[in-house]
């Protein structure tokens, strides 16, 4: 169903392959085993609200030998460990690629909070949340508040497959699924699994060959990013 227009559609397919998340797919079947659907409906999920805030300048300056376009702070990411703010971690668009700028005399940056759906953090207001996030930019030095030109915040759902909640028992899910042989779980929350970008390609590339190569089995799918001590660097 859309949920938007409210609309029922039908789709006849050969192949399903599913990059939705798995506690949605499961609950959005008809009827599911006792046991599958408590799993599913134990799986969770950390949320995730990013701020991008344009700006004259940062407050910071390049103290490296890197030499940068206007001598910004070569940083892509900066982790902030200050307890006293919520931020967890800034990105310097500039320096992903100058071109994500369109003057490049200003500065792009994306404030990153990590939060649960319907906490405090989640429930403030767009202004109120780029106000807060703003006061908290300015209180650890790093930029001052006269220089926000404009702002933008995104709350993502979903952002983290959480690997406890009912994940010691998403076997059960898997064997349910894997039942159905035209259906494939791929990705990040279509596996629950902490998946990268390239591990969510490869998951993707590995059932095309699969569904090509007439391979029924799916365990070269799940054996994807099955190392248990995958971290991001
Ligand atoms: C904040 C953040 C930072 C990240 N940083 C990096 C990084 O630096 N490097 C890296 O390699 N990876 C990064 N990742 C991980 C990367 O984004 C994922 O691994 C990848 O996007 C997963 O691809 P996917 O196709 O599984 O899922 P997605 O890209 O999430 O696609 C799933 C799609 O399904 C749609 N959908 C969901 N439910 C339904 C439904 N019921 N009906 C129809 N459609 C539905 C969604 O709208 C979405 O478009 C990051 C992820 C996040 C959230």
């Amino acid at each position: 169903m859309d949920i938007r227009s409210g609309k029922t559609q039908k789709w006849i397919g050969n192949y399903f392959i599913s990059t939705m998340p798995v506690k949605e797919l499961i609950q959005s079947f008809d009827t599911v085993p006792e046991d599958v659907a408590d799993v599913a409906e134990g799986l969770i999920y950390r949320d995730f609200i990013t701020v991008g805030l344009l700006l004259n300048e940062l407050k910071i300056k390049n103290e490296s030998k890197l030499k940068t376009i206007n001598n910004l702070v070569p940083d892509n990411w900066i982790y902030i460990q200050e307890r006293d703010v919520k931020i967890g971690r800034l990105q310097i668009f500039n320096n992903w690629s100058p071109y994500l700028v369109e003057d490049p005399n200003k500065v792009w940056i994306g404030l990153e909070y990590f939060c649960n759906e319907g906490d405090d953090l989640w429930n403030m207001s767009q202004s109120e949340f780029t106000d807060f996030a703003v006061e908290e930019l300015v209180k650890i030095g790093i930029i001052k508040r006269e220089d926000v030109i404009d702002s933008v915040v995104l709350k993502v759902e979903k952002t983290y497959p959480a690997y406890f909640g009912s994940y010691d028992r998403f076997n059960v899910i898997k064997e349910f699924t894997d039942e159905y042989d035209n259906l494939y779980l791929i990705g990040r929350n279509g596996m629950h699994r902490y998946n990268n970008m390239d591990h969510s390609m490869l998951t993707a590339i590995t059932t095309v060959e699969n569904i090509a190569n007439g391979v029924k089995s799916k365990n070269n799918i799940w054996n994807i990013n099955a190392e248990e001590d995958y971290h991001e660097e």
